[in-house]
Formats: C-alpha cells, sequence, structure tokens
C-alpha cells in the first residue's frame, strides 16, 4: 500500500532545524523510507529528505533514474571539482536557480539494514547528494542560489 506524505513548504520552521541522527534502525525508521519513497515519487522529485515531510531526522531518498539509493546519516566525506546547474526543490515551488555544487561526492551512510555503505556520485546524483544532505542542516538550496 502507498503511503504519501504532504510535503512541507518554505516558511515552516522545520525545514530550518539541523536534523537529528538516527541511533538505530527500528521498525518506524523502515516505514519512514518507504513512505519517503513514495512520497518522492508521487511528487516526481529525485529526492527527498524527511525535513520536508516534517521529520526532524537524518533520513534521504534519492532517485535520479538510476534506481532508489536509500540513506540514514549520511555524510558527505570526500568531494572535488565544481559545477554550476539549475536546480528546484519540492519545498519551494516554481522557484529554480543556479546552484555552483561539486562535480563529484562521496557520501558514507547507513542503508536501511544499518550497514555502512559509500556512494560515489557526479552529475545530478552528486547534486542531488548535495541538496539533500543540505536539507538535514536546514540549508535550502535558495541560499546558495547565484544571481542571474
Ligand atoms: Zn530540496
Amino acid at each position: 500500500m502507498m503511503a504519501v506524505y504532504q510535503i512541507v513548504k518554505i516558511g515552516d520552521p522545520v525545514l530550518r532545524e539541523k536534523a537529528k541522527k538516527v541511533p538505530k534502525i527500528t521498525p518506524n525508521i523502515l516505514k519512514l523510507l518507504d513512505n519517503m519513497a513514495d512520497t518522492m515519487r508521487d511528487a516526481e522529485g529525485v529526492g527527498l529528505a524527511a525535513p520536508q515531510i516534517g521529520i526532524s531526522k537524518c533520513v534521504v531518498v534519492i532517485d535520479v533514474g538510476e534506481g532508489l539509493i536509500e540513506l540514514i546519516n549520511p555524510e558527505i566525506i570526500a568531494q572535488e571539482g565544481e559545477e554550476i546547474d539549475a536546480e528546484g526543490c519540492l519545498s519551494i515551488p516554481g522557484v529554480q536557480g543556479d546552484v555552483k555544487r561539486a562535480a563529484k561526492v562521496q557520501v558514507r551512510a547507513w542503508d536501511r539494514n544499518g550497514k555502512t555503505i559509500t556512494i560515489t556520485g557526479t552529475g545530478l546524483l552528486a547534486r542531488a547528494l548535495q541538496h539533500e544532505i543540505d536539507h538535514l542542516s536546514g540549508i535550502l538550496f535558495v541560499d546558495k542560489m547565484l544571481q542571474a
């Protein structure tokens, strides 16, 4: 059964909070991952962070068209290069703008089994990883948007 959350919009204080680390994987965290994936797909987004559904926890889902990636407590552990490209956010409808990001990032996180995984992304995946991990620190892409 599909469960779709309502997406919180800019102006809601939860988007500016520092999200809490997940101390351990519980059935609630697994349900959160499933429902976040449903919500992201329903909204036709490429990524979603838990604060965007009002839950201030370090949980992210991403799908840039290469399959679902689930990340718990993700951290950027390495980055290189620079790339400027357009970005948007499900929490900021109707706004798009250029943001400078690292061209390549390496991220360490837990998967849904609590196993530590490392993901390396370039292009859209690198951008989505940085955008979603920013959400966990209360940072929105409009904070970094380049002036036209
Ligand atoms: Zn966003």
